[in-house]
Formats: structure tokens, sequence, C-alpha cells
């Protein structure tokens, strides 16, 4: 049988690398979108771009998602696309809504168009339960956002299911708790607090400046949850799913543990900034591993399993001057 194709957009993201790398394991042909910039930016995406076909496209841009559609006819289409950083929604909202939210719309209205058998993937947040209305979250747990952010996920979930229910797509989507790995942005709190004690360690930087160090957090490890996604797109039926470790922790903690795997004490290193405080939180997001979710839950990772990740990146990629190009 000739192999599947499939379409991941956000291919140079975190979650998009990752993916990329699962299905070329599975002997999937890759196309990844990329949209323009006046830089490259294939961090994440070098050491495999050889076996990638990249092409340009934007989730503001309706007619680069028809033509690449239509071009490359993928069986399976992952929107890991997104304006992704809660804080920057407060300062974005228009984009970020258009983006994360009405970008959904595009995609699944292109798909509609050139042809209704591809499944596809939405990357939908916890971030949607915000304020949260029950404790722990499922699928059926109403959503309250509380971020422009959470807000254009929200819109991307429901017109995800709505297309699933208008005209019979199987569109999946599946509501994430967070994940984080190496590969994650810097401005995300985990992988700034690893980078930060590696580099105090190091002596070349002597603070950290944080938010509220009480904020809890359900935080698992990225390659886990692609092949979560993978394994939605595979059921018989299309549905939504919560993907989550199930253990929630709080950003001290988190700080706490990266600064005893290189031997300090925080106390004197962290300094709390009212400049990254979010202007509303979300609550204690707190999930639920339910029947239909054991294979699922069976992959995921706990606190210390990443932060030891995290750490030994960041002490191999800072204290030498070499990189190994080795890629966690
Ligand atoms: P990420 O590292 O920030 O990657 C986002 C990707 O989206 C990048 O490749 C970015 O391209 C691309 N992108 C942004 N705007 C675009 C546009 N207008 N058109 C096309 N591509 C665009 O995010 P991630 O952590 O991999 O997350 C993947 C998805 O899961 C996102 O939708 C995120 O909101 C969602 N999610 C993530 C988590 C988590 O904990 N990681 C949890 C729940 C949901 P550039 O490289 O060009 O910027």
């Amino acid at each position: 049988m000739a192999s599947k194709r499939a379409l991941i957009t956000g291919i140079t993201g975190q979650d998009g690398s990752y993916m990329a790398e699962f299905l070329l394991e599975k002997g999937y042909q890759v196309i990844g979108m990329i949209r323009r910039s006046s830089t490259i930016n294939f961090e994440r995406i070098h050491h495999i771009q050889e076996r990638l076909t990249l092409v340009q496209g934007d989730l503001l841009d309706q007619a680069s998602l028809i033509d690449i559609l239509s071009v490359h006819r993928p069986h399976e289409v992952y929107n890991l696309a997104a304006q992704s950083f809660v804080q920057t929604s407060w300062n974005q909202p228009v984009f970020t809504g258009e983006v994360t939210g009405l970008g959904v719309t595009r995609l699944l209205d292109a798909i509609r168009l050139i042809d209704s058998d591809i499944r596809f993937y939405q990357a939908s947040s916890s971030e949607m339960f915000g304020k949260v209305r029950e404790v722990p979250q499922t699928e059926v747990t109403s959503f309250y956002p509380r971020s422009p952010y959470g807000v254009a996920k929200v819109y991307g979930h429901w017109i995800t299911v709505n297309y699933r229910e208008s005209y019979g797509l199987f569109a999946v989507s599946g509501i994430c708790f967070n994940h984080e790995s190496p590969r994650r942005g810097q401005e995300f709190v985990t992988r700034k607090i690893a980078r930060a004690a590696a580099m105090i360690k190091l002596g070349k930087e002597k603070e950290l400046r944080l938010g509220n160090l009480e904020s809890q957090r359900d935080w698992g490890f990225a390659p886990d949850y692609v092949r979560g996604m993978w394994l939605m797109l595979q059921q018989d039926k299309p549905d939504d799913f919560v993907m989550a470790t199930g253990r929630t922790h709080s950003v001290g903690r988190f700080v706490e543990l990266a600064f005893e795997m290189v031997g300090l004490d925080y106390r004197p290193y962290v300094v709390q900034d009212p400049q990254f405080m979010r202007p509303a939180d979300v609550d204690l997001l707190d999930d639920h591993v339910n029947q239909r979710l054991v294979v699922l839950a069976l992959l995921l990772t706990i606190l210390s399993a990443v932060t030891l990740v995290m750490w030994r990146y960041h002490r191999r990629d800072y204290a030498s001057p070499r990189r190994t190009g080795r890629r966690i």
C-alpha cells in the first residue's frame, strides 16, 4: 500500500517538529506548512528537513490552504499552528483571534472543498477551561476561558465540532494540557526556568524573574502528546479527547526541582515580578483520565522526567561551545 500523506501546520513549532519525526518513523510522507518570514526558522526541523516536503502557506490566507490541499492531497491534517503564547494574546487579541480561532475555519473549509475524507486534528487547549466549572475537567465540562488565547481556542474547538456535525468530516479536537520539552519556546515558563537554572549554575546569569509561583499546571512531555494526537485520528469514529498526565504541580515546585538538579537553592535567585503575572489567571486545572482514554494515559510522563530532560539539554547546550547536533 502506498504510504499515507500527512500535512502538519505549525511544523516549525515544538509539537509540529515532534509530530513530523513521529510520522516519518511511521512511514508517512510528511508535508509541512511554513509561513514566509525574512529569516529561516528551521531550528527544530533542520535534522529532518531533507525528508520533509515544505510548502509555504498561512492560516491567515485561505487560498494558500486550498492550494496546498489540492496539490498534496494529504490523508491526515494536523493543525498545530497558532499564536500559542497566552501572554501575547492580551497584547495582540485580534491577531490571536484571526490565527488561532478563524484560522481553524479556513482550514476546515478548505478540507470540505477539496477532500472531505481528510482526517483533521485540531490542537485545542486546557486553557479553554480557565475559570473551571468542575473538577476534574472532562470532554463535556463547559468552558470559561480567561485569556484571548483561550477564547480563540474555544472558537477553534466548536468550529471543529460543528464541521464534524454539519458536514460529516472526521474532525477531532484534542484538548491538551501543557506539554513541554527542550524544544518549547523560550518564553514559556518551563523552558525559561530550565534555561535560567543552567545559566545561573554556569555563572552567566544572576536571577530569574517569574510571575505567580503558586500557579498550578499539569505538565507532560511533548513527544508523548504527539503520539496521542495521532492515535485520536486512528479511531473508528471522530470524537473529542482530553489529554493530560493527571498530576498537577506548582510553578514554584518546578523551579525547586530545576535548581535542585543543578545543586542550587532557588531562593536567592528567584524574583517575583508583576509584569509576568497574567491579568486573569486560570484556576487549578485538573483533569480526569476516563476509561476511553486509558490508552492515551499510559503514554504520559511525570514532571520530574520533563525537568530532567530539559536540564540535560540546557547543560549541554550552554556549557559547551560546540553543539552536538543530537536531538532530544
Ligand atoms: P509553538 O511552538 O508556538 O508553534 C506554533 C507554530 O504555529 C509555529 O510553527 C508557528 O510558525 C506556527 N504559526 C503561527 N502563526 C501561523 C500562521 N498564521 N500560519 C501558519 N503557521 C503559523 O506551539 P506548540 O507548543 O508546538 O503547540 C502546538 C499547538 O498546540 C498550538 O496550536 C498550541 O496552541 C496548542 N497547544 C499547545 C500546548 C502545549 O502545552 N504546548 C497545550 C495545548 C494546546 P513560526 O515558526 O513561523 O512562528
